[in-house]
């Protein structure tokens, strides 16, 4: 039997690069290999030297078509086989490679918001707001919920795909939700992350909705949309200070990050909503409105893992987490 193997990689686009995919069908027994495609399309190469290289770096089973079908995440490449310059996922592989005797792990909280007819679900269809924040997070009920058969939908294909999904719930805005994998390594993680994001996409799409990463979507006084990071090292698991180390290493490099923590970051990181002002940088124990939070758990045990809360819903998760290893790790070698 032929197998539909739906290959996968990440555009171009700026100032947010989009997820891409067509459909390579193998012969019985062809294992995914290398595969082009028009890079003139994509925002990745002028038409004239428009071919651009699709190498598979990850292969999971395709939960929505079935059978021995399989999705095929790739990294792109020029045609000399070096990295193309919109691929993230290459210098992540040679930092994670760099420290990976400080064993780092990492688990990403997904929020996104469903939008139908140019509004979040479960806005009114005339126009206007419902009513204020304040209800909806982890909500139940057909006037706070909107969108559960597709969040259902998506978990149980994330399952079954076999990525490492630790929970989703509702979120604090209407039509808004969270997604989370982990805790893995790096790249995995941001691989699994790219595969979920495109399941969602492709899963709503079937329902006439489409999910959106918009760090902000809706202005005014309603909570944008995040991708907290949570990450520790093998010393921090095992031990307080290494925490407080690691929560120190990030004050040393706050716009770098904020620089590569997602388009728009200034609009969400106002300082409001859940949120610390963009251009300060702050860590607390339990504290929703820092830049980093220590959870309570941690402080309790005293040992664990840390949450930058910074990262914006739009990040690309290959560059959050070259940044957390190269500065955390690269600060305990005492390099950074
Ligand atoms: P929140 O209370 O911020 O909403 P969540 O439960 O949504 O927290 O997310 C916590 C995340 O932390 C999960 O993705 C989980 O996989 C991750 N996590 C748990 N332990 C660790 C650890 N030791 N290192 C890194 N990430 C971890
Ligand atoms: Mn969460
Ligand atoms: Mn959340
Ligand atoms: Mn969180």
């Amino acid at each position: 039997m032929a197998v539909k193997a739906e290959y996968l990689w990440v555009d171009g686009t700026q100032p947010t690069a989009k997820l891409r995919s067509k459909t390579k069908i193998l012969a019985d027994g062809e294992q995914p290999g290398i595969w082009g495609f028009d890079g003139s399309s994509t925002n990745q190469a002028p038409g004239d030297k428009s071919d651009c290289v699709l190498r598979p770096v990850f292969t999971c089973p395709d939960p929505l078509r079935g059978g021995d079908n399989i999705i095929v995440l790739c990294e792109v490449e020029l045609i000399d086989g070096t990295p193309h310059p919109t691929n993230t996922r290459a210098p992540l592989v040679e930092v994670a490679a760099k420290y990976a005797d400080q064993e780092p792990i990492f688990g990403i909280e997904q929020e996104y918001t469903f939008f139908k007819d140019g509004r979040p679900l479960g806005f009114p269809v005339g126009g206007g707001y419902p009513a204020p924040q304040g209800g909806y997070y982890c909500g139940v009920g057909a006037d706070e919920v909107f969108g559960r058969e597709i969040v259902e939908e998506h978990m149980d294909a994330v399952l079954a795909a076999g990525l490492h999904l630790s929970g989703i719930n509702a979120e604090v805005m209407p039509g808004q939700w969270e997604f989370q994998i982990g805790p893995v390594a790096a790249p995995l993680v941001a691989d699994e992350l790219w595969v979920a994001r495109w399941l969602l996409y492709r899963i709503a799409e079937d329902h006439g909705v489409s999910a959106t990463l918009d760090p902000k979507p809706v202005k005014g006084d309603w909570n944008g949309a995040g991708a907290h990071t949570n990450f520790s090292t093998k010393a921090m698991r095992e031990g307080y200070d290494a925490i407080i180390a690691g929560a120190e290493a990030l004050g040393k490099k706050r716009q770098e990050h904020v620089d590569g923590y997602g388009a728009g970051i200034d609009q969400r990181l106002t300082g409001l909503h859940e949120t610390a002002p963009w251009t300060e940088y702050s860590y607390g124990v339990s504290d929703r409105g820092a830049s980093v939070r220590i959870p309570w758990q941690v402080e309790k045990d005293g040992k664990g893992y840390i949450e930058d809360r910074r990262p914006n819903a739009n990040v690309d998760p290959y560059v959050v987490t070259r940044l957390l290893i190269d500065t955390i790790c690269g600060d305990a070698a005492g390099q950074a």
